[in-house]
């Protein structure tokens, strides 16, 4: 199970986050929507504990951390909880001196130290899985936007992450690029690989969720199957936001 138990969050005096409890069910893909500045990023990166809560609990498979404004777990505890997510960004951030397998093969070399033998055979691995199995060798510099992308998800997924976080994976790509993009996502996601990503792509948000999270102003305002979130939502709220996708 990942979930968040009460989660607050605040940056100085202002508070981001507020009480936010979720569940992301194992195998399942959960779309995080909301204006911008709603909170999309921040709850993303609470998951992972990029930022750290100001309260409330965070649960991957069996570490549970608790935070609260005066006890924060230790370092430790923080880093084995991240080693069990993978994070895909807006902007791909691979490492401009590295190849496409040797982004891929980094973290499994010099955090988790295998060989690098093994590690490229795991690289390769993923590229075919990408779709990028021929560009194994060629440097970011050479991949579009789209490919690039898709070295960033084959190297998030290489440790076997419990979860893959996505933080708008599609905004930076013109419309043919994000759907490369989209396709990969929709194959992980029949797959079973547990998602959370934070997205204003309506199509990315239709064809890999089965649960939609609309939040503002850093509250979540409601939650269900994209179908009840898109076709029939409940809050006034939802409905202004998903006229604005369309
Ligand atoms: P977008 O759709 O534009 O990406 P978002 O929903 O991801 O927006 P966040 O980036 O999570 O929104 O920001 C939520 C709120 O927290 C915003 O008011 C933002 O200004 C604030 N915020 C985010 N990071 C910080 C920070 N490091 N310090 C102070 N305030 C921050
Ligand atoms: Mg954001």
């Amino acid at each position: 199970m990942i979930a968040l138990k009460h989660i607050h969050k605040r940056f100085g005096a202002v508070e981001v986050l507020h009480d936010v409890s979720l569940n992301f069910p194992e195998g399942s893909v959960t779309a995080l929507i909301g204006p911008s500045g709603s909170g999309k990023s921040t709850l993303l990166r609470t998951i992972n504990l990029l930022e750290t809560p100001t309260s409330g609990t965070v649960e991957i498979g069996d570490s549970k951390l608790v935070f609260t404004p005066t006890s924060k777990p230790d370092r430790t505890a923080v880093l084995g909880l991240r080693r069990q997510t993978g994070m895909v960004f807006q902007s791909f951030q691979l490492f401009p001196h590295r190849t496409a397998a040797e982004n891929v093969m980094e973290g499994l070399v010099t955090v988790l130290g295998w060989s690098k033998e093994r590690a490229r055979i795991r690289a390769l691995e993923l590229l075919d899985k990408v779709d990028l199995a021929d560009r194994a060798d060629a440097w970011p510099s050479e991949l579009s936007g789209g490919q690039q992308q898709r070295v960033a998800i084959a190297r998030a997924l290489a440790p076997s992450p419990k979860v893959l976080l996505c933080d708008e994976p599609t905004s930076a790509l013109d419309p043919e690029l994000a759907e490369e993009v989209v396709d990969v996502l929709s194959a992980l996601a029949r797959e079973g690989t547990t998602m959370v990503l934070a997205t204003h792509d309506l199509r990315l948000a239709q064809n890999t969720a089965q649960q939609v999270v609309f939040i503002d102003a850093g509250a979540v305002v409601e939650t269900g199957t994209p179908a009840e979130i898109f076709a029939n939502p409940q809050q006034a709220r939802t409905a202004r936001f998903i006229q604005t996708l369309r």
